[in-house]
């Protein structure tokens, strides 16, 4: 065995189960069986975390905490917030965090007419995708108050209403312990409120995830078509019917994610000439294409692929550039 040079051993994880496995092969001293890496463990269901009311001026310090925890997690922006703190709202989307509508200014919107709800969602909407380059497809109502007009206008805006099945209470002085313990009633597919911007909410991340490892659901993202806690890269994205003109439905996969890249498989049904609007996230970027006529916009967030006679699916691959956690999403499929 070559000599180990002097001073503290500083070795990552694979270096050490390396120096244990030449320990064993070589009859030397008894160790004791390296420990699987977490990773190895298993997800056995998905809960969904959320923050609301942020970006604050302590998301920074939630995200190194979410990041150093192996957390991810939704947080449901304030329009308002997101216009003052744009580059925090990027942050989160650069951390692997989901983003989604939380109105403009935290009014009571049920009692607000259809045209103030419309006009106050789609100026939070445009406000995080103009910040982050993702445009929302989840929307809280503050206070969880809400009515079938106001899920009438998020739906139409691409949107679907998630409120909580379990409460936090993190916003009524609740403690790090009683956090934690409400987290711990988590089952699969549910979803838990938190805020953004409350110190005990952070202190309790630790335990809540320790927790949840112990118990085997994993963070996942919530569905926009379901509004449960699912599997954070499964599936595909929901189609947002085009306003007027022809339907059709277009379903994005990944068949292949790797360290730096992964790949996007679109399926179009329901027409045969078809243009599809996808939205990407910066600083990902795409590098190759294949089956469609693919073109760009000027901040090349936003692609447009036609149909060019190779069939229904078409396909690109995307530079993850440091952010591994978002993926395309489909803004809208048109029939011509
Ligand atoms: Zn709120």
């Amino acid at each position: 065995m070559p000599a180990v040079p002097g001073g503290p051993l500083r070795l990552g994880h694979t270096a050490r189960l390396a120096v244990l496995v030449t320990a064993v092969a070589m009859g030397g001293v008894a160790v004791a069986a390296p420990a699987v890496p977490s990773s190895a463990a298993a997800c056995n269901g998905y809960v969904g975390l959320t923050f609301d009311d942020g970006p604050t001026g302590s998301t920074t310090t939630l995200l190194n905490v979410l990041r150093n925890n192996g957390a991810r997690a939704t947080m449901f922006n304030i329009g308002q917030n997101v216009q003052n703190n744009r580059s925090v709202a990027q942050a989160q989307v650069a951390a692997g965090m989901w983003v989604g509508n939380h109105s403009w200014n935290h009014a009571h919107m049920a009692s607000m007419t259809q045209a103030q709800m419309q006009s106050d969602l789609s100026q939070t909407s445009s406000a995080i995708q103009s910040a982050t380059g993702v445009r929302p497809q989840l929307f809280r109502p503050p206070y969880g108050e809400t009515n079938s007009t106001l899920q009438s206008v998020a739906s139409s805006l691409g949107m679907r209403q998630v409120i909580w099945d379990v409460d936090s209470q993190d916003w009524n002085g609740a403690s790090v312990s009683a956090i934690v313990s409400a987290a711990g009633r988590l089952q699969n597919g549910q979803v838990i409120l938190m805020h953004d911007g409350i110190q005990n909410t952070r202190d309790a991340i630790p335990q809540i995830m320790a927790n949840l490892s112990s118990r085997n659901p994993c963070p996942g993202m919530i569905s926009p078509s379901t509004g449960r806690a699912v599997a954070p890269d499964g599936g595909g994205n929901p189609t947002t019917p085009p306003p007027g003109g022809g339907t059709c439905t277009a379903t994005a996969t990944y068949p292949n994610v790797w360290g730096d890249r992964y790949n996007t498989s679109v399926t179009v049904s329901g027409a045969s000439t078809w243009t599809v609007v996808v939205g990407l996230t910066s600083p990902q970027c795409v590098s190759t294409t294949w089956n469609g006529t693919f073109s760009w916009d000027s901040g090349g967030t936003v692609m447009t692929v036609r149909s060019n006679g190779s069939g229904n699916t078409f396909g690109f691959t995307t530079m993850m550039n440091g952010n591994s956690g978002a993926r395309p999403q489909i803004r809208s499929c048109t029939a011509s």
